[in-house]
């Protein structure tokens, strides 16, 4: 890990396992890629962001459209999907999880990106590829968004929903993480679960890789990080101590109503293919 994938950059070591650049302040980890997920208590944040999603989508169509989702976890878009009658395929890199995704819904297919063999079958398929809290999973993200252009359609999009560097939890962990409470930075790359971290974008830099790699954006938000409850379970998967979770659920509880105005903790994105590099 030398330069930066997205201003060629050096790249400069910031703790053992993350490099930062500091022109575009896009940062990599060299932490081990692999499946899974393993958050318990989001579910309300993320149906309601998936709902957002899926209204945003629906905004800029006028016709049936095709969805995959790539690593669909536990299926929560999926079934979001559905509720809005949307054709939407699912996908996992996972054996054990795709077995699981099978059972509960129809269209889910075996898929990991970057590809190791060509998947002709889906060849012009897809009006959009939605990445869920995946694209920050992945390795060769240049390879990856090159090889989505062959199953997307000719007007296809992808749709990147990730957590931000921009955003005040990373902050305030990055802070935390210089006096010396690493805890929660590490938490945030998901270091130690089974599927952590390899890069972490902001919603600049993102725009300029993406751009950089043949796709133009047409839509550029966020979304919500917080909700009003359930943050005690969240926190108590990090925290043990009971008393200190009720204490940071409470503000969490306070921050949900402050987030509107805050620095935004997750990136909504939306970007069409062009097939126009720019290198
Ligand atoms: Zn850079």
């Amino acid at each position: 890990m030398n330069k930066c994938i997205i201003c060629d950059n050096q790249f400069q070591k910031l703790n053992e396992y993350v490099y930062k650049c500091n022109q575009c302040k896009f940062l990599m980890s060299d932490l081990k890629p692999g499946f899974g997920r393993e958050i318990e208590g989001i579910s309300e944040v993320r149906k309601n962001n998936f709902k957002r999603i899926i209204k945003k989508i629906k905004s800029l169509e006028n016709k049936d459209i095709k969805i995959l989702e790539i690593g669909s976890g536990n299926g929560f878009f999926i079934e979001e999907c559905n509720i809005a009658h949307i054709d939407i395929t699912g996908s996992e890199a996972d054996a054990d999880q795709l077995a699981l995704l099978k059972k509960k819904y129809n269209k889910i297919i075996q898929l990991s990106l970057p590809f190791d063999v060509s998947v002709n079958d889906l060849n012009n398929t897809f009006d959009y590829i939605i990445f869920n809290d995946v694209f920050e999973h992945l390795e060769s993200l240049e390879l990856v968004l090159n090889q989505l252009k062959s199953i997307l359609n000719d007007e296809g999009k992808i749709v990147l929903n990730l957590p931000s560097s921009d955003g005040l939890i990373f902050k305030i962990s990055n802070l935390l993480r210089k006096i010396g409470i690493t805890n929660f930075y590490d938490r945030l790359w998901q270091k130690g679960l089974s599927s952590p971290h390899l890069s972490y974008f902001n919603s600049d830099n993102l725009k300029k890789f993406v751009s950089k790699n043949g796709y133009e954006q047409i839509y550029a938000s966020s979304l919500i990080t917080v909700s009003r409850n359930k943050n005690f379970e969240r926190l108590n998967s990090t925290i043990k101590n009971k008393f200190i979770c009720h204490f940071l659920s409470f503000f969490l509880f306070l921050f949900y109503y402050f987030q509107k105005i805050l620095p935004k903790d997750i990136i909504f994105h939306i970007y069409k293919k062009t097939n126009i590099s720019s290198d």
